[in-house]
C-alpha cells in the first residue's frame, strides 16, 4: 500500500496527546528514531490495547502520507513482539530499561538510522526482562559503551589516540577520542587498568556476559562514556545512577 510503513519498532517514549491520543517516539531498524501518532488509543474500545507502552518491541504498520505533511506518521496497527511485562516489577530492571531507552533517544536525531543500534536496545530489554538481577552499574555501561561503538563514536582503546603509543596508556580524553599514553595525558583524566580491561571487555563480550569491576573503575568507565557523549555526539546523559547495583 503506498504510503504505509511495515516496520519492527521498539517503544522509547509515550506521550499523552489530547484527549484520547498518544504521541510515540519509536526507535525502528531501518528509519531509526521516528514519531507516530496513535490516535483513540486512550479510548476503553482502542484496538491497540495497552501496548503502546515504553519498551514494547512490537510489529507495526505505520501511515505515512506522500509527500509529507509532517513529521508524524500515523499508527495503523500494531502487534506485540515482546512486551517485557516482568521487567516492569523490578524497580532496576525498570530504571535500567527507562535509561537505555533515554540514551538511544538522546543519541540519535530522527531519520539517522542504525540498524545495530535497534538489536542493542532489544537484547538489553530481553535481558533485563529475562533476569532483573542483570540491572547491574556494569551492565549499564556495557549498555552504553556498545551503544558509543553501534554509532561510531567508540573511543580508542588499544593505543594512545593522540600520538598511537601502545605503552603506557595512564589516562582518558574525551577530546582525543580514548586513552592516551603519559606524554599526552594533559587534559585528561587518569584512567586505572582495571577501567581500562573493563571497557575493552564489554565491548567484546555479548551485553549478557559483561565483565564486573570495582565501583572506582566503573566510576571512571562511566566517566569516559560521558566524555566521549559529550565531544563527538554532543550529549549530555543523566550518570546510570547509584541506583544500580
Ligand atoms: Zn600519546
Amino acid at each position: 500500500m503506498p504510503g504505509s510503513l511495515k516496520t519492527q519498532a521498539i517503544v522509547l517514549r509515550s506521550i499523552r496527546y489530547g484527549e484520547a491520543d498518544r504521541v510515540l517516539h519509536l526507535y525502528t531498524p531501518e528509519r531509526g528514531r521516528l514519531s507516530a501518532i496513535a490516535k483513540g488509543v486512550r479510548r476503553t474500545k482502542s484496538r491497540f490495547g495497552g501496548r503502546l507502552e515504553p519498551f514494547f518491541r512490537l510489529d507495526m504498520v505505520l501511515y505515512e502520507p506522500r509527500p509529507p505533511r509532517s513529521d508524524l506518521l500515523t499508527v495503523t496497527s500494531a502487534a506485540t513482539v515482546a512486551g517485557h511485562p516482568r521487567l516492569r516489577e523490578d524497580a532496576r530492571a525498570l530504571d535500567g530499561a527507562a535509561r537505555a531507552c533515554e540514551a538511544v533517544a538522546r543519541v540519535f536525531d530522527d531519520g539517522d538510522p542504525h540498524a545495530g543500534v535497534f538489536h542493542l536496545l532489544a537484547n538489553e530489554l530481553a535481558l533485563l526482562d529475562g533476569d532483573a538481577t542483570k540491572a547491574t552499574r556494569a551492565n549499564a555501561l556495557a549498555f552504553r559503551l556498545k551503544l558509543l561503538l553501534a554509532a561510531g563514536f567508540a573511543p580508542q582503546l588499544s593505543a594512545c589516540a593522540s600520538c598511537g603509543e601502545r605503552e603506557h596508556l595512564v589516562g582518558f580524553s574525551g577530546a582525543a577520542g580514548g586513552v592516551v599514553c603519559s606524554a599526552c595525558e594533559a587534559g585528561a583524566f587518569a584512567l586505572s587498568e582495571a577501567a581500562h580491561s573493563f571497557m575493552v571487555e564489554a565491548l567484546g563480550r555479548p551485553l549478557a556476559d559483561a565483565p564486573e569491576a570495582e565501583p572506582r573503575a566503573l566510576a571512571q568507565a562511566e566517566r569516559a562514556i560521558l566524555e566521549t557523549l559529550e565531544h563527538h555526539a554532543h550529549v549530555r546523559l543523566r550518570p546510570v545512577g547509584s541506583g544500580a547495583r
